[in-house]
């Protein structure tokens, strides 16, 4: 344990951090189909790409807080990578109950990619986000995945508690109201090229759209062949980082057997904000998980993701 947790920095308000809003062009479903098939077809042997109902994704193996993706969605990239290189900053630390005032959505429900609330655990996780705010009342779903030895790969999950709503230093999310409705449904097996399901998305939609931005959010189940996940070092807080490639010394790789499921989102471009094109955190019913990279069984991998497509593009701090 590190003792900066004892002397934890206040949380951020984001109303009052800068704000980037980009309302987004929201092509139909079938139109994002035809155009990404081709991209994905370079990249995997077996695509399909149909619209369905969103299956009830409060079922396992998704567990999540809501049904559905529909409703007044948005992508979120808050923070960045200069909130921990060259040195972490902790004092970014936000929490997600100010996206309501910021999307006024309600119900709020918000799945994603973050960093886990570091004063809480006193180590920086990787985080889990799935949670539905009505009204005033909160459903906490959200859960972490840490690592407590820098030597050892042996991680631990923990889940956190309705009242504790905050996140450090960076996150992906997509919000809506959690309402049932169509989505895309995509399903890719046996990859044959070196792109990972969700960079292979982006880079697709990219192809087409060009500086058009199309952002999507949805959950992703993987039911064959193993894939590779990072959690963060617990030295990751004490040393200086100079660059994005060295970070990779203070992680610690593992691969998750399946079936597994990860939450996150995709934009296809970035208008010079520094964000993330694609970040999913992916769970297992074993408590497994971590920062999604690619499969490392290409094989036997099956990719199925479901996704919502994002009416705003928002970027925080
Ligand atoms: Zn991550």
């Amino acid at each position: 344990m590190d003792t900066e947790c004892c002397t934890s920095p206040s949380t951020l308000d984001m109303n009052k951090l800068p704000i980037v809003r980009i309302k987004l062009n929201t092509p139909s479903l079938r139109c994002i189909i035809e155009v990404i098939l081709p991209g994905l077809l370079e990249n995997f042997e077996n695509v399909s790409a149909e619209v369905v109902q969103c299956p009830d994704l409060t079922q396992p193996p998704f567990n999540l807080t809501s049904e559905g993706l529909c409703g007044d969605e948005n992508v979120f990239d808050i923070g960045d990578v200069t909130n921990f290189i060259p040195s972490i900053k902790r004092e970014k630390l936000y929490n997600v109950k100010d996206l309501k005032q910021i999307t006024g959505s309600d119900p709020l429900v918000i799945i994603g990619a973050c960093a886990g609330p570091y004063p809480f655990f006193g180590v920086d996780s990787e985080c889990v986000e799935n949670f539905k705010m009505t009204g005033d009342h909160v459903k906490n779903r959200t859960h972490v995945h840490m690592s407590m030895s820098d030597y050892n790969a042996e991680y631990f999950h923990k889940s956190l508690p309705d009242d504790e709503m905050r996140f450090s230093l960076m996150a992906n999310f997509f919000s809506s109201n959690g309402f049932k409705g169509e989505v895309l449904k995509i399903v890719c097996e046996v990859r044959k090229g070196p792109l990972s399901f969700s960079t292979c998305i982006s880079e697709a939609l990219s192809k087409h759209f060009g500086d058009e931005i199309i952002a999507l959010g949805g959950v992703i189940l993987i039911e064959n062949g193993k894939v590779k996940v990072h959690v963060i070092k617990p030295s990751l807080a004490k040393i200086p980082i100079k660059s994005e490639k060295e970070l990779g010394n203070w992680l610690h790789f593992i691969e998750l057997s399946p079936p597994s499921v990860g939450v996150g989102c995709i934009v296809s471009h970035d208008p010079g904000l520094n964000l993330r094109r694609q970040h999913f955190h992916l769970y297992t019913d074993r408590n497994e998980g971590g920062h999604y990279h690619n499969d490392t069984e290409p094989k036997t991998i099956k990719y199925t993701g479901y996704f919502g497509v994002s009416k705003q593009f928002i970027k925080i701090d």
